[in-house]
């Protein structure tokens, strides 16, 4: 249902994303759930059905080293409501963690290609398939960006994905049929699935278009399209009155 990501926070990226998460409550949602990195750091992802209260309340007094992580507000559409499907989803070593809106139309499909090969999924959702890909990908040696557009292209159906990988001072994202807008700021980027959760931030905003990537780093930021090819979006400035 909603999204948020951040990049090159100072150490509070838990903070920012339950901030922006509070933005999007108003849009509805069932469970929600964040991951936090940073870099050579570890990845650590908390998680929780029913209110955003009960989210805050579990990491309170958890610490989350990190300056970069994603967050999400899910209003689920496959597998009931419940913590082990909320959102972040991981691969079964915690390497990586993605959060989706929308549908994976051939999620049946590539849950049989992982579990012939002895992959474990632990959830009902459709998303699941999509940081185990990842991960395997990477087993592979592909490098992040190269593994997550090679994720991506094996998805049919609607998203607007963001992930992490533990260790990296990154956000990769994509979207298809469901909206993502980048937030600029002085070294440090936002992501989230509605520009209300970016305006305590930045006023400076990027629209992702269908099928394009984009890669927030805390040094800058790169929108490329479905070949790999950079494109030079357009900044707007939003003008909001809070
Ligand atoms: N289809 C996904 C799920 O059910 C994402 C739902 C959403 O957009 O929040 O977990």
């Amino acid at each position: 249902c909603g999204i948020v990501g951040c990049v090159g926070r100072d150490g509070d990226a838990k903070e920012v994303l339950l901030s922006g998460l509070s933005q999007l409550e108003y849009r509805g949602y069932d469970s929600a759930g964040i991951a936090v990195t940073g870099v050579g750091g570890p990845l650590d992802v908390a998680k929780r059905e029913g209110e955003l209260q009960a989210l805050k309340d579990a990491v309170e007094d958890r610490s989350f080293p990190g300056g970069t992580g994603i967050g999400h507000t899910r209003w689920s559409t496959h597998g009931p409501p419940a913590t082990r499907n909320a959102h972040p989803h991981t691969d079964e070593t915690g390497r990586v963690a993605v959060v989706h809106n929308g549908i994976i139309e051939n999620y049946a499909a590539l849950r049989d290609e992982l579990t012939e090969a002895g992959v474990p999924l632990t959830s009902d959702t459709d998303t699941e398939v999509v940081p185990h890909l990842f991960a395997r990908y990477l087993t592979e040696g592909d490098d992040p960006e190269a593994a997550f557009r090679r994720t991506v292209s094996r998805l049919e159906g609607s998203y607007a994905i963001a992930a992490v990988v533990a260790g990296e001072d990154a956000v990769f994202a994509a979207r298809r049929h469901s909206p993502l807008v980048l937030g600029v700021g002085a070294d440090e980027n936002y992501l989230a699935s509605d520009v209300t959760a970016l305006v305590e931030h930045t006023r400076e905003v990027v629209y992702i278009e269908d099928d394009q990537f984009a890669v927030l780093r805390p040094s800058g930021w790169r929108v490329t399209d479905a070949t790999g090819e950079r494109v030079d979006p357009e900044v707007r400035t939003v003008d909001w009155t809070a």
